[in-house]
């Protein structure tokens, strides 16, 4: 699994809004495109918290979850 959200450039608008809702602050605007600073931190910070991509209206940046299914 990747460390940090998926971001599809293209799709990024440079709203910001997922700026506001990071509250591990690991979330910047390089060329009004969004990156991410320290991919580490996602996880070890907030538990990939998903605010970011519940909030972005373009759908350009997406949490990496595995679906695990168990047997019982
Ligand atoms: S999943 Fe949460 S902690 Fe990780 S970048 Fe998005 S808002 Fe920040
Ligand atoms: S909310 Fe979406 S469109 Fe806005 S800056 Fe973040 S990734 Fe880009």
């Amino acid at each position: 699994m990747a460390d940090s959200p998926v971001i599809e450039r293209e799709k990024c608008d440079g709203c910001g809004l997922c700026i506001d809702v990071c509250h591990c602050n690991i979330l910047v605007l390089v060329d009004n495109v969004i990156t991410v600073i320290e991919e580490k931190k996602c996880v070890s910070c907030n538990r990939w918290c998903a605010q970011c991509e519940m909030i972005c209206p373009t759908g350009a940046i997406t949490i990496p979850f595995d679906v695990v299914i168990e047997e019982r």
